[in-house]
């Protein structure tokens, strides 16, 4: 039996979509660019993913394919059962994006340094984007009645970081898959699944996402 897909849809570029996914479904999130990606017990949506639980309970700062995203009550929300990105490892140490952080970048009071030693950050009033992240995920649970400050800060897929195991500098780099890639989740909990199709500062693309019985159920 081939996987049977129960719904697929294209976020566009710099916009937010949350759909429930109940347990045993996967989730297939494919792109060329930064998806920030949060979960949430549908059963109790102050259950969410935690960044600190997944990292510390697994002892390591990069996750894929075997790996899970956990609660902050230590339970896991989904499993990595495929990851082709294969040029970078995707982030687990930032937030999400939104006016007020890239006001602050441009006003030189929040900081963010490519390791490609280019500063692709918008300067002109007029170039800042007029939302980021933080509102489209925002937008998207809206319907679920979960606050903005309520949303976790993400799974960032597709977002290489570079991070100086002495100093503890993070730096962004612009390594993102060549070709599209995708990453698939199993949830192992009836799921509330959010994502947003990061604008990059003008860069990001739009993100296809399907959720589909797997084929070995
Ligand atoms: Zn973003």
């Amino acid at each position: 039996m081939p996987d049977r897909v129960l719904g697929s849809v294209t976020v566009p570029k710099n916009s937010g979509w949350a759909s429930t996914v109940r347990k045993g479904q996967c989730i297939r999130v494919m792109g060329r660019s930064v998806v920030d990606f949060v979960a949430f017990n549908l059963h109790d949506l102050t259950e969410r993913f935690d960044q600190a639980r997944t990292k510390t309970n697994q002892a390591k700062l990069f996750i894929s394919t075997g790996d899970q995203l956990l609660s902050k009550l230590n339970k896991p929300l989904l499993t990595i059962v495929a990851d082709t990105f294969h040029e970078g490892r995707h982030d687990l140490q930032k937030g999400m994006c939104s006016r007020k952080r890239f006001e602050l970048v441009a006003a030189g009071l929040a900081h963010r340094n490519f390791i490609e030693g280019v500063d692709p950050n918008p300067k002109r009033p007029e170039d800042i984007p007029t939302h980021g992240c933080y509102e489209n995920l925002s937008e998207a649970v809206r319907p679920w009645d979960i606050a903005p400050v309520d949303i976790p800060s993400p799974f960032n897929i597709f977002q290489t970081m570079r991070i100086d195991a002495d100093t503890g500098a993070m730096f962004d780099t612009f390594v993102r898959p060549k070709e599209e890639a995708h990453v698939d989740f199993r949830a192992e909990m009836d799921c509330l699944v959010a994502l947003s199709a990061c604008p990059e500062s003008g860069r990001g693309q739009a993100v296809r996402v399907e959720i589909f019985e797997p084929e070995d159920r």
